[in-house]
């Protein structure tokens, strides 16, 4: 595939650059972790404005219609800029247009893309997270004044923004009597419902964007059921897949410009130049390259239609490496601040260290790989 881009990929970075070069400074993660939420929230709303969410969303659906490509050129200029990545709506958005009714695309779609109303994911449990199918959280079909409702009852943790969410995007077994898998349904639950209780988690990046969400007779009417009982499964992992591509994310431009930070710093002799230096920049120049060219091929996959499948975990797994790597170089190439333990270096580094949990381990991405993708058997 040839990645240069046509004259109206270049015409539409050109803008953007310039865009960009009057309002990224907008787009500051403030220091205090508590305001960081809001802040990404308020820039995603800043980018909706200005026409640059949803590039690749069909129009139908409030998108813009345009191929991948624009995607990956918003994340790249994004990151080039030094502004944080968008917030990560698109597996969300992606999941309800291929699963939603009519009534949810249109009713949910719009705040969704807008960044007007926020979501969470609810699916870890206390005692289901790799083995996400573990969970207990149930959701059973009566009628509330002769209405059908689910009521649902149960408890999920490690729930990112649910103190801010206005909806709970929420996977439960609906089929209790029903194999493993299959019992499985997704809910669409507004956090304003009687009975939901959101106690934050403070993370080790001082951020309270976790939460445990604890869900007791809590009533949703069943026309909040997407796609149909017992999909919640495919479903679900259709939405990892879409999350786990870092095509749709702007890490490799963000993370080549922390490579030139730390050249700077060499240059300017602030970080000494020894050999040993120069051996950890060629080795995060080497897993940046490798997550390069990967997601060039996911983005050829993209581009030709195809959804995200299991190989988009290969994505995943490059990405939490070439993060850590990194998170190292700074750490110990630039020892002062973030050995302090503060500041939003220390808050880089310890977050990268959650690379290789969210969204799925980097254990079970390599299980994903060896089984899904290169068909290797299960023992
Ligand atoms: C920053 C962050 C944001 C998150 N946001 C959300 C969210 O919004 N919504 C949500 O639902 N969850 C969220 N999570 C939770 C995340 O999805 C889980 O933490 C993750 O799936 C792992 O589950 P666990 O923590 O229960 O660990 P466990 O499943 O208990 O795993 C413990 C260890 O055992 C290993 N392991 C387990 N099973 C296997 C196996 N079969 N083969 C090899 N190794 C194995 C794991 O790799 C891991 O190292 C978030 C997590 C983080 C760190």
């Amino acid at each position: 595939m040839d990645f240069t881009d046509t004259p109206e990929e270049a015409d539409f970075r050109a803008r953007l650059r310039t865009w960009l070069a009057a309002h990224a400074a907008e787009a500051a993660v403030p220091d205090d972790p508590g305001a960081r939420a809001d802040a990404a929230n308020a820039w995603h709303h800043t980018l909706y404005e200005a026409g640059y969410i949803g590039l690749s969303f069909p129009t139908e659906y409030g998108g813009h219609g345009l191929s991948p490509m624009y995607e990956a050129i918003l994340n790249d200029e994004l990151g080039r800029a030094g502004a944080p990545p968008i917030e990560g709506v698109g597996h969300l958005s992606n999941a309800l247009r291929l699963f939603g009714s009519d009534r949810q695309r249109t009713e949910l779609l719009p705040g969704l893309l807008s960044g007007a109303v926020r979501w969470c994911q609810g699916f870890s449990e206390p005692e289901a997270g790799s083995d996400l199918a573990s969970l207990r959280t149930k959701a059973e079909l009566i009628g509330v004044d002769g209405r059908p409702t689910f009521r649902v009852n149960g408890r999920k943790i490690w729930t990112s923004f649910a103190a801010v969410a206005d909806w709970c995007f929420l996977l439960c077994r609906t089929e209790p009597d029903a194999a493993k898998h299959a019992g499985i349904s997704v809910l669409l639950v507004p956090m304003s419902s009687d009975g939901i209780e959101v106690a934050p988690i403070v993370n080790a990046a001082r951020n309270r964007e976790f939460a445990e969400v604890t869900f007791t007779n809590v009533d949703v009417p069943a026309e909040n059921l997407l796609g149909e009982r017992g999909q919640g499964w495919s479903i679900a992992n259709q939405l990892l897949a879409y999350e786990r591509g870092p095509s749709d994310i702007n890490w490799i431009s963000r993370l080549a410009v922390q490579l030139r930070a730390l050249e700077d710093d060499v240059r300017a002799g602030r970080v000494p130049d020894t050999t040993v230096t120069r051996v950890k920049l060629g080795e995060a120049y080497s897993e940046l390259r490798a997550l390069q060219v990967k997601v060039q091929r996911s983005l050829t996959d993209r581009v030709k239609g195809a959804l995200p499948g299991a190989e988009g975990s290969v994505d995943k797994l490059l990405m939490a490496r070439a993060d850590q790597i990194f998170g190292h170089t700074m750490m110990e190439l630039r020892a002062a601040a973030p050995l302090l333990h503060e500041g939003l270096e220390w808050d880089l580094y310890v977050w990268s260290r959650a690379a290789g949990i969210y969204g799925g381990t980097a254990q079970i991405q390599r299980n994903i790989v060896a089984q899904r993708v290169l068909g290797l058997p299960r023992r």
